[in-house]
């Protein structure tokens, strides 16, 4: 006797955050803060390797290793954006690709400025592609001036894109902005007029009721990664509560330099079983919910509202009527598809 069921499963994963070329990094620089890890290893190590070829080649390995792990979509934040889209294409895999923004010398910009004029060259160049929706990617609220996020997403306005960015990862982070500008990370971004539906927000850990207020308010979708809040130490992201007050959450696997695997199945579960934890209560945040999370969620917060003929609210319908996702727990994703 069996109290889960197997059915054939067809759902589309999305992978809302990722750095896929950051596969080549996997396994570098471990059980670290995000500080130390982003400081010491991993921008260190971008500046001597990253180059066009580099981030072709292992955005090819990464998109492999996420079809494998049944994901259909993924959004990416990754220097060379243009030789990622590339890889996209010839892998026939639809993802959301952005040339992330900072102040500082990065590889591929050597300014903030660059970096905005490649970004425009990649949303003129992938308009109508079939397989990349190009999107604007200022990398963080702590290495980008106010001044810049704007611009950015001025850019991301005057062509519809989508516009991608880290935030309240850390309690570094918000610790930082509270005292610098007086105001949480989501009420900073909020005050710059940087929140509205076209805005996805990786991680959001760290968060007052106000901010997910302010989130559900303005439409803006969080892409959840808890893998890489465990291994870095940045904290358990508040779920349960963010979709009780009505935002709309998505997973992301974040890099495989911070979470090892690109698996959204696992990021599922993880999910599902963390807010069970925190919370003391085994009803926050069912089989069902992650399941959505996993799917439908990611496809709203990319703005993707039909995927291969299916509407969301195909798929959300086919979800509701699936019944029991308890398999979630149970089973890895290889023995479902
Ligand atoms: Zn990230």
């Amino acid at each position: 006797m069996s109290f889960t069921s197997r059915p054939a499963f067809g759902l589309p994963l999305v992978n809302s955050h990722t750095h896929a070329a950051m596969i080549a990094f996997r396994g570098m620089a471990e059980d670290l803060p995000l500080k130390d890890w982003l400081e010491k290893y991993i921008w260190p190590a971008e500046k001597e390797k990253v180059g066009a070829d580099f981030v072709y080649e292992n955005t090819k390995t990464a998109i492999r290793e996420m079809k494998r792990n049944g994901i259909k979509v993924f959004n990416d934040m990754y220097f060379f954006a243009d030789d990622a889209a590339r890889a996209a294409e010839e892998e026939k895999m639809l993802a959301v690709i952005g040339e992330p923004i900072l102040d500082f010398p990065v590889p591929g910009s050597e300014t903030p400025e660059d970096a905005l004029e490649t970004a425009e060259k990649l949303l003129i160049k992938y308009r109508g592609s079939e397989y990349v929706l190009p999107a604007v990617a200022p990398h963080s609220i702590y290495t980008v001036s106010a001044e810049n996020l704007v611009k950015a997403k001025d850019l991301a306005r005057k062509y519809g894109a989508l516009y991608h960015i880290h935030l309240a990862e850390t309690k570094y982070e918000f610790d930082e902005c509270l005292e610098k500008n007086n105001l949480t990370p989501v009420g900073y971004m909020d005050s710059l007029g940087l929140l509205d539906g076209k805005t996805v927000l990786a991680h959001c850990v760290w968060l007052t009721d106000e901010d997910m207020d302010i989130l559900a308010e303005r439409e803006t979708s969080v892409a959840h990664c808890p893998l890489s809040n465990l291994k870095l130490g940045s904290g358990i992201a508040p779920v349960a509560e963010m979709m009780r007050r009505g935002v709309n959450v998505a997973l992301g696997t974040d890099g495989a330099a911070s979470s090892n695997r690109l698996d959204i199945w696992e990021a599922g579960k993880f999910a599902a079983l963390l807010q069970k934890g925190i919370t003391s209560d085994p009803h926050e945040v069912s089989a069902k919910e992650a399941v959505k999370m996993m799917t439908v969620n990611g496809l709203k917060a990319l703005n993707i509202n039909e995927l291969n003929g299916r509407s969301i609210s195909d798929i959300e319908n086919e979800i509701d009527e699936g019944g029991n996702y308890n398999y979630l727990y149970e089973l890895n994703i290889e023995n479902l598809i």
